[in-house]
C-alpha cells in the first residue's frame, strides 16, 4: 500500500484526488439535473441555402449548471456515458426535441428535427421501444424525425445496427450519418446501411476556401451523396465564402454560425417566422 502511495506521488496525489472529487461531484449534479429536468435543448437551423428557409433543425443539449455556467456537451456527455446516464439523457433530449418539432408543426412550420444518438443508446435493447413510445406520446409524425448516428457506433456492430436502422426506416424515420469523412469505413457503411442523409464534417468545411485538398474531398462527398440520391448537409458553415463555394458545388443544405448558432426554442421560432414566412 505504501509503495502504491509512493508511486502515486509521482502523479501528484492531491490533484488526482481533487480531480476525482470534482468528477464525483459533477456526476451527482448531472444525475440531479436529469432527474429535475434541468437540461435544455437548443436548436440550430439547417438551411436550404437556395431559399434561405429553415427546413430542419438539429437538437443540441445544454446544461445550465448552477455554478459553472452553461456547459456544452463535450463537458458532460463523456461523463454521462461513463456513469450510465447517457440513455436517460438521450431520452430526455429526444422527448424535448419531438415536442418542439410537434409544436412547430402545429403552428404550420413543418421543420424536421435531427437528434444525435449516442452509440450506447443505439445499442440499448430498448432503443426502438423508446423511439416508438416518444413518437406516440408527443404525436410527432415519424417522418419528421431524423436520427444522427456516427461511425463509431457502428463499426463493431454493423449487422445489429443494420437491422435497427432498417426497422427505423420502415417506420419512416430518417437516418443521417454524422461527421462523414472522419472515420475509417464510411464507404462500407454507405453500402451496407439505409442512410438518407450525409453530414459533411465541419473539419472539411472550415478550410474549404483555403485548402485545395479539402475542397476536393468535399466535392467528392457531395458528388457521392447526390449520385446515391442522398441529402447532403454541410455543417460548420461560418463564412459567406464557404456558403458560396458549397452552393457552387451543389450542396444546398447547410448549417453553421453563418446562418445561426444553436438557440433556445423561442428564438428559433422567431427565426423561422422571419425566414420562412416571406
Ligand atoms: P455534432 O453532432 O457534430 O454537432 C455539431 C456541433 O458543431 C455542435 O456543437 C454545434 O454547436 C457546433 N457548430 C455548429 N455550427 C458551427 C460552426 O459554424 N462552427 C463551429 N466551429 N461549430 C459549429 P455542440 O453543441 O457543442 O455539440 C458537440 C457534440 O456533442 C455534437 O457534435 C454531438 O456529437 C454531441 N451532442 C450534442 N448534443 C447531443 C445530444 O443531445 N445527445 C448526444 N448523444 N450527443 C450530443
Ligand atoms: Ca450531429
Ligand atoms: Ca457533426
Ligand atoms: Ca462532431
Amino acid at each position: 500500500k505504501r509503495e502504491g502511495g509512493n508511486r502515486f506521488e509521482y502523479y501528484s496525489p492531491e490533484s488526482s484526488i481533487a480531480w476525482t472529487r470534482d468528477r464525483l461531484e459533477l456526476e451527482k449534479e448531472l444525475r440531479t439535473a436529469i432527474l429535475n429536468d434541468e437540461l435544455q435543448v437548443f436548436f440550430q437551423p439547417i438551411i436550404n441555402a437556395r431559399t434561405h428557409q429553415i427546413t430542419r433543425m438539429e437538437a443540441l443539449v445544454r446544461w445550465p449548471h448552477p455554478t459553472r455556467g452553461f456547459l456544452s456537451p463535450s463537458e458532460f456527455i463523456p461523463l454521462a456515458e461513463n456513469v450510465g446516464l447517457i440513455e436517460q439523457l438521450g431520452e430526455l433530449v429526444l422527448r424535448m426535441s419531438c415536442l418542439s418539432a410537434y409544436r412547430l408543426l402545429q403552428q404550420g412550420y413543418p421543420v424536421n428535427v435531427a437528434v444525435n444518438v449516442n452509440p450506447r443508446q443505439l445499442m440499448n435493447k430498448n432503443f426502438l421501444q423508446t423511439i416508438l413510445k416518444t413518437l406516440q406520446d408527443t404525436q410527432l409524425p415519424a417522418g419528421s424525425l431524423i436520427l444522427e448516428i456516427t461511425e463509431s457506433s457502428i463499426v463493431n456492430n454493423i449487422e445489429r445496427v443494420s437491422i435497427i436502422l432498417k426497422t427505423l426506416k420502415q417506420l419512416n424515420i430518417l437516418i443521417a450519418l454524422d461527421d462523414f469523412g472522419t472515420g475509417y469505413s464510411s464507404l462500407t457503411l454507405l453500402r451496407e446501411l439505409p442512410i438518407d442523409i450525409l453530414k459533411i464534417d465541419k473539419s472539411f468545411v472550415r478550410t474549404l476556401d483555403q485548402n485545395q485538398s479539402d475542397l476536393t474531398i468535399v466535392q467528392a462527398i457531395i458528388g457521392l451523396g447526390n449520385n446515391m440520391g442522398l441529402m447532403v448537409v454541410a455543417e460548420g458553415v461560418e463564412t459567406a465564402e464557404q456558403n458560396q463555394i458549397l452552393l457552387q458545388h451543389q450542396c444546398y443544405h447547410q448549417q453553421g454560425y453563418y446562418f445561426s448558432r444553436p438557440v433556445p426554442y423561442n428564438a428559433l421560432v422567431e427565426l423561422i417566422h422571419t425566414k420562412n414566412s416571406s
